[in-house]
């Protein structure tokens, strides 16, 4: 593929941005207050997949903003200069109703992920939680297995994580959450990206 000059891309990226925004695809429009589409680098080398917005996502309009979203954002501050640009986004758009994730919606709004990461071309993505990474790998085992380790997914690398929401909720999960940031820190200081 060719590449494709900043400008297109910014171009693409935000008319795409503003169809997820008035998108009336599913029941989800109805209850949403905003869209949330994508926060982060226009050419990420990794982008971090949530499964969808929460109440202070779906006010703000952004990913990742509430207590979850500081708790990953101290995650990627730790990852520091060996994360290099990256982005954040959901699997699903709009909050479910309750924070009760549709599969039946996620279907619906697939083409959107797919088509964001159609556009940034990330080497490698970051699923957190279980549902993230269903989406990414059907039939995946559950996260608790695979986080904290590189794995391939059908057309790009991945390291799934747990969802942050679950590493706030425990202890020993959030145990867990620490110890698999840093195994994705060692992963990324080995140079993993650049050989993807
Ligand atoms: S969840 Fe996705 S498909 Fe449903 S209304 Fe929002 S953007 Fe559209």
């Amino acid at each position: 593929m060719s590449p494709v000059s900043e400008e297109a891309l910014r171009r693409a990226f935000e008319l795409l941005s503003e169809e997820i925004r008035r998108c009336t695809l599913c029941p989800l429009a109805a209850s949403r207050t905003h869209a949330v589409v994508y926060r982060g680098s226009l050419r990420p080398r990794l982008v971090f997949v949530g499964e969808a917005p929460g109440r202070a996502e779906d006010l703000a309009g952004q990913p990742f903003v509430g207590r979850s979203g500081r708790l990953l954002d101290r995650a990627i501050d730790q990852l520091g200069s060996g994360l290099g640009a990256y982005g954040v986004l959901n699997v699903l758009k709009c909050r479910p109703p309750e924070n009760r994730f549709d599969p039946h919606a996620a279907r619906t709004c697939r083409p959107y992920l797919d088509r964001q990461l159609g556009l940034l071309r990330p080497s490698a993505l970051v699923p957190l939680g279980t549902k993230a990474l269903a989406a990414l790998e059907p039939g995946a085992p559950a996260i608790l297995e695979v986080a904290g380790r590189p794995r391939r997914f059908a057309d790009r690398w991945g390291f799934p994580l747990i969802h942050p929401a679950a590493a706030l909720r425990s202890t020993r999960l959030h145990r867990r959450w620490d110890q698999d940031v840093q195994a994705l820190g060692s992963w990324l200081r080995r140079g993993a990206l650049e050989t993807l």
